[in-house]
C-alpha cells in the first residue's frame, strides 16, 4: 500500500481513468513520500481517530490515513476522482467518500453522527484557492476539533503564524491564534507535486485550544474589530475603528479607550497583541453598553 506516492503510479493511475487535472479545484497530487511522512506523523494519528480529509484527489493520502486511523471521511468535490478512488480505496472497510463541496457539507453533523460529537482531526492538502474559507468555516462552525494539519500556499503559512510588529501579522494570524497554536512543520518546494504549483508550499499544524487564550464578552465584535483594524493597514487604530459602522463611539471616545489601557493614542493595529484586542474590543462594548 501506498504506492501512489511515487510518480510513475500516479501517473500510471491517471492514464487508466484519462483524468485531466482542473486547474479551477487547485489540483495538485502530492508525489513526495518523505513530506506525506511529515504530515502523517505531525497530525498523531491513533487506531481511535476520526480523519475529516478534504480533498483526497487519487487517494494517495488518503490510504495512509486508512491504514493508521480509526475512520476516515474524505470529501472531493471532483466527480472524475470518484471512480479512482473507488478503485485506489476499495481494500478499506473504514472509509467513507462524499461528493462534495466542503464548504456545503455539515462538519458538525458528520461528527455528531459518525463519531458521537467527539473531537476530530483534519488531514488535507488543501486546494489554495480556498484555505482560508476552509479553515475559517471549521473554526466559526465550532465543529469539535483536535488539530487540523494542512498544506498550504508558504506565505498563508507565514501569516497564520505570525507574531504582533512583522509584516505578516494580521487578521488570519489573530483569527487563528484565538483557536489553535500554529506550528510550520515543513516547507514543501514545487516538485513536490503533480502538476508544479506556482507557489511553495507548507505543511502547518493547528493545535486547537480547549479554551481560546482570551475571553470576551462579545466574540463577534472582537472579529468585526480586527478585520476593521486591518482593512487599512496604513491607519492608525483610531482611524481604523473610527470608520468601523459597528462601533456607535465618537473618535475622542475610541481614542480614550485606547489610552486607558496604556496604548499611545497614534498606535497601529498590527502592533497589537491578542489580548490587547481582547481588552480593546471589551473596553469599548462596555463604553458603548453604558451610552445605551
Ligand atoms: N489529497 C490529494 C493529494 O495530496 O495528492 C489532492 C490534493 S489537491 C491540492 C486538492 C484536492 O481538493 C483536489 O483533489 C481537488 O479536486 C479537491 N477540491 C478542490 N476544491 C474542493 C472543494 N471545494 N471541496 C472538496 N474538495 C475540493
Amino acid at each position: 500500500m501506498g504506492e501512489l506516492i511515487h510518480p510513475q503510479k500516479t501517473i500510471e493511475i491517471l492514464k487508466k481513468y484519462n483524468f485531466h487535472f482542473q486547474k479551477k479545484f487547485g489540483q495538485n497530487f502530492l508525489i513526495d513520500a518523505h513530506v506525506m511522512d511529515k504530515i502523517i506523523s505531525s497530525a498523531a494519528i491513533t487506531k481511535d481517530a476520526f480523519i475529516l480529509e478534504i480533498g483526497p484527489g487519487i487517494g494517495t493520502m488518503t490510504q495512509f490515513l486508512c491504514e493508521n486511523a480509526g475512520f476516515v471521511a474524505a470529501v472531493e468535490i471532483d466527480h472524475n476522482l470518484i471512480p479512482v478512488l473507488d478503485e485506489t480505496l476499495g481494500a478499506y472497510d473504514n472509509v467513507m467518500v462524499i461528493n462534495d463541496d466542503i464548504l456545503k457539507v455539515d462538519i458538525g453533523r458528520l461528527a455528531e453522527e459518525k463519531n458521537g460529537g467527539k473531537p476530530i482531526k483534519v488531514v488535507a492538502n488543501l486546494p489554495y484557492y480556498i484555505t482560508t474559507p476552509i479553515i475559517m468555516g471549521l473554526f466559526e462552525s465550532h465543529v469539535p476539533l483536535e488539530s487540523v494539519t494542512v498544506m498550504v500556499q508558504k506565505e498563508v503559512a507565514q501569516r497564520m503564524k505570525a507574531e504582533p510588529g512583522t509584516k505578516d501579522y494580521g487578521a488570519l494570524s489573530l483569527a487563528v491564534q484565538y483557536y489553535a497554536k500554529p506550528e510550520i512543520i515543513a516547507n514543501v518546494p514545487p516538485n513536490c507535486f503533480m502538476p508544479r504549483p506556482k507557489v511553495g508550499s507548507a505543511v502547518i499544524c493547528l493545535k486547537c485550544h480547549k479554551h481560546p487564550p482570551v475571553q470576551v464578552k462579545k466574540e463577534k465584535l472582537l472579529f468585526d474589530f480586527i478585520r476593521a483594524s486591518f482593512n487599512q493597514r496604513r491607519k492608525t487604530l483610531v482611524n481604523g475603528l473610527s470608520h468601523f459602522p459597528g462601533i456607535s463611539l465618537s473618535k475622542e471616545q475610541i481614542q480614550e479607550q485606547i489610552q486607558m489601557l496604556g496604548l499611545p493614542a497614534t498606535v497601529r493595529g498590527e502592533s497589537l497583541t491578542l489580548a490587547q484586542f481582547a481588552a480593546l474590543s471589551d473596553a469599548i462594548y462596555h463604553s458603548m453598553d453604558a451610552k445605551g
